[in-house]
């Protein structure tokens, strides 16, 4: 058995294991709690996950220690940001993000709860009011695509049709960075 074909047994193992056990680590912030397996994907997110000059703007007001606190930080803004852009300001506004190594692993989990073969990088769970993202694909566009979903899925009483939905999301994705 060749070394890589057995580190990524391992993952495949291990990682359905820790997201969304104790395992998985676990920090919150006033509209979302973030799980991720380790430092290493955090980090990535972080780097992947680029502010433009005015949402950059925003987090120097903020009070960053970790790389977490940053990321909450930075994650808190776009979402303010996206409700801002959508015009809708759901008031019990909750989610919870789960940061994956990559697309490969958001596919996983897609397929053990769906039984579909998907090719996101990232989704919004309607039932779980949870982000999966793939580290590896992050961006500032594909967050604020998902955070779209989430926004509008917490503000409407009666869920708009599929296409609606989608609409908006795009909407939100393409208006971030305004
Ligand atoms: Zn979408």
């Amino acid at each position: 058995m060749s070394n890589v074909y057995l580190s990524v047994l391992v993952l495949l193992l291990w990682l359905p294991c820790a997201v969304g056990t104790v395992q998985a680590r676990e920090q919150k912030s006033r509209y979302v709690t973030l799980l991720f397996a380790d430092k290493q994907v955090l980090r990535e997110f972080h780097d992947n996950l680029r502010m433009n000059r005015n949402l950059s703007h925003s987090m120097r007001k903020k009070n960053v220690l970790t790389v977490a606190d940053e990321v909450l930080a930075k994650v808190d803004i776009v979402i303010e940001k996206v409700q801002i852009v959508l015009d809708m300001f759901p008031d019990k506004y909750h989610i919870r993000l789960v940061i994956l190594p990559d697309r490969d692993d958001v596919a996983r989990i897609y397929r053990n709860k769906y039984g579909k073969r998907v090719t996101h990088i990232a989704y919004y769970s309607l039932s779980e009011k949870t982000i999966y993202i793939s580290a590896d694909d992050t961006s500032l566009r594909v967050l604020a695509h998902e955070i779209g979903h989430s926004v509008v899925d917490h503000y409407f009483k009666v869920r708009p049709p599929y296409n609606i939905h989608e609409l908006m999301a795009q909407f939100a994705e393409k208006h971030v960075t305004d």
